[in-house]
């Protein structure tokens, strides 16, 4: 009885669950072949802005860092040849980060981003460490809607 109802029933069952997804578009991806295009909200590894002359737009107010609940902020200011204050030492710490962007939200100078970038696992702390330098390099070509938004924002 039992090979009967394999055999008519749970047989034919599963060739029309094979059948039934065969033809349709797969849902998984070949990841890391193809990459996943983020939601424009998303909020992954950081990155550090630049002015059009290439001067840093961090002056080292400690905002961000007050306003990091997982305390993953730590900076050093100093001044410039003009007395301009920049940060010496920018780093965070992303095994701290919670990725809330309180950050991004409390920077008065829109230095700080949280970018798209997800793909930073490492077997090493010490590689959590996320330097200044690094968050420079990290930073994406501005986008033109983008130097629009800012210079609005500036004005009101
Ligand atoms: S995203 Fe949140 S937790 Fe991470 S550094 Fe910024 S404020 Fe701190
Ligand atoms: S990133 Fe912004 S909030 Fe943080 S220290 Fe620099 S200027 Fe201040």
């Amino acid at each position: 009885m039992d090979i009967i109802r394999t055999v008519f029933i749970a047989f034919p069952k599963g060739f029309y669950t094979t059948l039934k997804h065969l033809f349709k578009k797969p849902v998984t991806r070949k990841y890391p072949y193809e990459r996943r295009e983020m939601a424009p909200r998303y909020r992954g590894k950081h990155y550090l802005e630049m002015y059009e002359d290439g001067t840093e737009r961090c002056v080292c107010c400690g905002l961000c860092a007050a306003a990091c609940p997982a305390d993953a902020i730590f900076m050093e200011g100093a001044e410039n040849e003009k007395g301009e204050r920049y940060a010496r030492i920018y780093e965070i710490n992303l095994l701290r980060c919670i990725f809330c962007g309180f950050c991004e939200e409390a920077c008065p100078e829109e230095a700080i981003f949280l970018g798209h970038e997800y793909e930073f696992s490492d077997d090493n702390r010490d590689s959590f460490i996320y330097t200044k330098e690094q968050m420079l390099e990290n930073r994406p070509k501005e986008k033109p809607f983008k130097t629009i938004i800012r210079r609005v924002r500036r004005i009101f």
